[in-house]
C-alpha cells in the first residue's frame, strides 16, 4: 500500500526510543512510566455479562485482539498473546511463546477465522500458531501469509487473502474486508516478501497492508479498526453500532488529525458505542493487569480526554473493555441509551 520502505534512519529512531524506554523502566518507577495506573478508576469499563447464546459477545485480550461471537460461531481479531518483553524486543530475536498462546487459548471459543488487520509483530507474529492449535482459517494481507507459510509446524495450512472490499460468510456473520492505512510515522513499513521463520528480529515483521473488518449479524453491526489512520469516504457505505477504535498513537498526533480521524470513522459510521483499543502496553505479559502504554511512546490520557470530549458533543458512548470477560455488545448499547434518556448515571450494572 505504501511503497515506503524500512531505513536505518527509522531503525535508529525505533531503537533509541526503546533504549529510552528501557532506562525509564531501570532508574524510574513504574508510576513514571505509567502514568494511569489504574485506566479503569479514571474511565468507565463495561461490566463482564454471561455469553448469550443469541447475543452479540466480545471478550478483549489486550492491543487489538479481540473475540467476536454469536454463541454459535466465533472469530478473533489478530491473536496476539505472546506479548514479549522489552528486552526480548530490544536484545533478541523474537518468536510465538507458545505457553502464553496456550493459556490464553483456554479462554476462547475454538473460531473459525483469524483475522489479521495487518504484519506488525503485535498483530499477525501469533495468528498462524493460533490457527494451526485452533483449525482456524488464516485471513490477512500476502505479508500476513507469509508468516503463515514460514510457520513450518503448520501442516494443513488454510490462508486466505482478502481483496479489499471483498465480503466473506461465517455461519450468521458476514465480514467485509476493507483496507485503510496504518497509523502515520510508523517503523516497519513495507512488505514480507518470503516465509518468515521465526525467531526474527522484531523488524522483520514489516507492516504490509492493513485492515479494517466490517462483522455484519442480524444482531448488530461491529467495525473493528485496529489502526489510528483513516481514509476519507472508506466507511460511507458502512453504518455500525459499534467500532472498536485503535487509539495506538493517536495521544501524539495532532488534533486537526485526530478531529478527522473522528469524523471519517466514528461520525461516518453512526455508531453509538465506541470501544477504545491498542491502548495497553504491549510489553506487559497477560497475566498482569493491562496498563496504558507509557508516556514516552504514547499518551493514553491525551488520547482518551480527545475521544471523550468528542463523544460527549457527539451523543455516543465510550467505555473500556474490561480483559478477557465476556460483555454483550448490543445489551451494553442498550441499556446506555435507557440510561441515558431516562437522565440517570450512565453506569452499566452487571446483568
Ligand atoms: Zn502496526
Amino acid at each position: 500500500m505504501t511503497g515506503r520502505s524500512f531505513s536505518s534512519v527509522q531503525l535508529q529512531s525505533f531503537v533509541s526510543c526503546l533504549f529510552a524506554f528501557a532506562a525509564l523502566h531501570l532508574v524510574a518507577c513504574e508510576k513514571l512510566i505509567h502514568p494511569s495506573l489504574e485506566p479503569f478508576a479514571a474511565y468507565q469499563l463495561i461490566p463482564p455479562a454471561a455469553i448469550i447464546k443469541e447475543g452479540l459477545n466480545a471478550r478483549f485480550f489486550g492491543a487489538t485482539t479481540i473475540q467476536i461471537d454469536d454463541g454459535e460461531t466465533t472469530i478473533l481479531i489478530d491473536g496476539f498473546f505472546s506479548r514479549p518483553g522489552l528486552p526480548q524486543l530490544l536484545f533478541t530475536n523474537i518468536e510465538p511463546n507458545e505457553a502464553r498462546i496456550g493459556a490464553a487459548l483456554e479462554k476462547v471459543s475454538k473460531p473459525a477465522a483469524v483475522l489479521v488487520a495487518h504484519s506488525h509483530y503485535d498483530h499477525a507474529m501469533d495468528a498462524a500458531v493460533v490457527a494451526q492449535r485452533t483449525g482456524a482459517v488464516l485471513y490477512g494481507t500476502n505479508s500476513t501469509a507469509n508468516i503463515g507459510n514460514g510457520y513450518s509446524k503448520w501442516t494443513e495450512k488454510r490462508i486466505e487473502i482478502p481483496k479489499h472490499g471483498e465480503v466473506r460468510h461465517f455461519r450468521r456473520f458476514s465480514v467485509q474486508f476493507l483496507e485503510s492505512p496504518h497509523s502515520p510515522d510508523f517503523w516497519f513499513s513495507g512488505e514480507i516478501t518470503h516465509p518468515l521463520k521465526s525467531p526474527v528480529s522484531v523488524s522483520d515483521y514489516r507492516e504490509g497492508r492493513n485492515f479494517s473488518f466490517v462483522l455484519r449479524h442480524q444482531l448488530g453491526t461491529i467495525l473493528i479498526h485496529p489502526s489510528a489512520n483513516y481514509s476519507p469516504c472508506l466507511f460511507k457505505d458502512v453504518k455500525a453500532d459499534v467500532v472498536f477504535l485503535s487509539i495506538g498513537l493517536l495521544g501524539k498526533q495532532s488534533e486537526a488529525f485526530a478531529r478527522e480521524y473522528w469524523q471519517h470513522v466514528v461520525r461516518a459510521t453512526g455508531a453509538k458505542l465506541v470501544i477504545p483499543i491498542h491502548w495497553d502496553d504491549l510489553t506487559r505479559p497477560l497475566d498482569k493487569p493491562l496498563l496504558p502504554m507509557p508516556y514516552l511512546v504514547d499518551d493514553f490520557n491525551a488520547a482518551m480526554e480527545f475521544v471523550l470530549g468528542m463523544a460527549k458533543a457527539d451523543g455516543i458512548h465510550v467505555r473500556l473493555m474490561p480483559l478477557f470477560e465476556p460483555i454483550n455488545v448490543m445489551d451494553t448499547i442498550k441499556q446506555l441509551s435507557e440510561l441515558h434518556h431516562a437522565g440517570q448515571p450512565e453506569v452499566l450494572k452487571n446483568r
